[in-house]
């Protein structure tokens, strides 16, 4: 066992034990399941998937599909548009919560069901089989391999779901969904009844964690931007009315469902996700969050916590007939470039008049504007001739 996947184990072992709370039973399908399952994986920037416990068991996918078909929307129509359908709040009430803007109607965010609700209305589509499927592809793409609707799950959802039948009633009285209200709630029912594995998760996490890139297929299914705006919701909104202490004890972006799913992102380094159907008070997972808080505190994973930078530009320094070749690869961001200027102001100050100096940035894989406008003014004051080849 790989010293990783060894600590994955290690972390499960630590928190069986725990059988606080229960799993959901408004739906009744949700109720029949075994509430001793547990699992756990991760998935890192080679797209090697990394998972102990029951990773092969199949669940539905519920509130979880809420960020992965926000993502869907923001694609298709951008962020401005979709703000004006649905706020960016957290909104400090249970996920079923009856409360929607005063005057607009306008759902507190996309993670709570009638936000949920009012995304998954912007799906395009004529009927309810191929707005599914519209969402099928994409959550797909996410996850690396085809998924499927549990037909189950589907009915039980469905014939249950007076409460977000009627939020979605409300809204499309305030104009926030414009489709007929079985259209949007019919496609929300099944989007949540989507079945996956703790492995699948774990691969929609790290596609977000790799600004929209699924590590394992290599393909990119949204833009950086896309996956960036939906892990800001996710680190405030996407625990509920436990968001605020989620984000203070894990320090991730992390999204939860009543199936038992919690899935968290680490940002370019791991998509992580656990399974235990037993929920606490929020509708959250209690061993699933434990899985993600142990993790998250044996790696160092907060995201506000000091960083090291995760990939330093390597500097080279060779003698060539043109003159003297600094070479930088890896990424350059501000910290970077600081170590950057470092190096070449001391070989600067050190050479001889006459001498050239050659910045060979041509391997960067990734630079920031702003890092690489200050790169270029300092080396300006630089003693010497220094030429920066791009
Ligand atoms: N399908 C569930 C519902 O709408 C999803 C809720 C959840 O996972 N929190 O009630």
């Amino acid at each position: 066992m790989d010293p990783i996947t060894a600590l994955l184990a290690q972390v499960l072992d630590d928190i069986r034990g725990d059988d606080r709370g229960a799993p959901a039973s408004y739906i009744p399908e949700l109720a029949t399941v075994d509430p001793d399952h547990l699992a756990f994986g991760v998935v890192g920037p080679r797209g090697r998937i990394r998972s102990v416990g029951d990773d092969e068991v199949e669940f539905t996918i519920q509130s979880i599909s809420k960020p992965f078909v926000l993502a869907h929307v923001l694609a298709q129509r951008g962020l401005s548009d979709v703000l004006t359908r649905v706020g960016a709040e957290p909104s400090g009430e249970p996920f079923n919560a009856i409360s929607l803007e005063e005057g607009t109607g306008r759902p507190a965010n996309p993670m709570v069901n009638a936000g949920a609700i009012a995304t998954t209305g912007m799906v395009p589509g004529d009927d309810v089989a191929s707005r599914t499927e519209s969402v099928l592809a994409t959550l797909s793409a996410f996850a690396g391999r085809r998924l499927r609707v549990d037909e189950d799950v589907y009915h039980s959802e469905s014939s249950t779901g007076d409460r977000n039948r009627a939020l979605a009633h409300l809204m499309r009285s305030y104009g926030i969904i414009d489709a007929p209200v079985d259209l949007a709630v019919e496609t929300y029912f099944r989007q949540c009844s989507i079945l996956v594995t703790v492995r699948d998760l774990a691969v929609m996490a790290s596609t977000l964690a790799f600004g929209g890139v699924n590590p394992v297929t290599g393909d990119r299914v949204v833009q950086e931007r896309v996956a960036r705006d939906v892990l800001s919701i996710m680190s405030s909104c996407g625990m509920y009315d436990f968001s605020g202490e989620w984000m203070l004890r894990v320090g991730l972006p992390a999204k939860s469902g009543v199936s038992g799913g919690v899935l968290a992102v680490a940002p370019s380094q791991f998509g992580v996700a656990a399974f235990s159907p037993r929920l606490d008070e929020h509708g959250n997972s209690v061993r699933g969050q434990a899985i993600v808080e142990t993790l998250s505190d044996r790696m160092g994973m907060h995201l506000l916590e000091p960083h090291e930078s995760i990939s330093q530009p390597i500097v080279d320094v060779s003698e060539t007939s043109d003159g003297r070749v600094i070479r930088l690869s890896g990424e350059l961001g501000f910290a970077a470039a600081e170590r950057v200027l470092v190096v070449l102001r001391d070989l600067a100050t050190m050479a001889p008049k006459d001498a050239v100096l050659l910045v060979d940035g041509r391997e960067l894989a990734r630079t920031h504007p702003a890092a690489m406008v200050a790169l270029r003014s300092e080396l300006e004051l630089l003693p010497g001739t220094i030429r920066f080849v791009e």
